[in-house]
């Protein structure tokens, strides 16, 4: 891929937050990013995902991307990392440029 994309080089590092935060498990964002306002969006950015990716129900876990499951935390953990790594790359991807658009929108109006 030659097309620049901002974060691009930040995205391993965003997997294992959000695989980490869906599966419960504990995380802190300013470990992997250092600049303040990209830790902010990156907080709200895993809370909003988390929901897609983690079906929680009663206490039992489901992948919210493929309905497998149930898992334990750690399990989850592991199969978001192992099966969905991509995916969640692309997720992170579209919704940060998505919010990266909106600021700027919001800026120049
Ligand atoms: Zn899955």
């Amino acid at each position: 891929m030659n097309q620049h994309r901002p974060f691009s080089n930040m995205l391993p590092r965003i997997v294992e937050l959000v695989a980490r935060a869906a599966a419960g498990l504990k995380y802190d964002v300013r470990e992997y990013v250092a600049s303040e306002s990209i830790a902010a969006i990156l907080t709200s950015l895993i809370d909003e995902l988390t929901k897609t990716i983690v079906e929680e129900d009663e206490g039992v876990i489901r992948c919210g991307l493929c309905g497998r499951g149930p898992f334990t935390r750690k399990g989850l953990y592991l199969h978001l990392k192992r099966v969905h790594a991509r995916q969640i790359e692309e997720l992170v991807l579209s919704e940060l440029e998505h919010r990266v658009w909106v600021m700027k929108n919001k800026l120049n109006s």
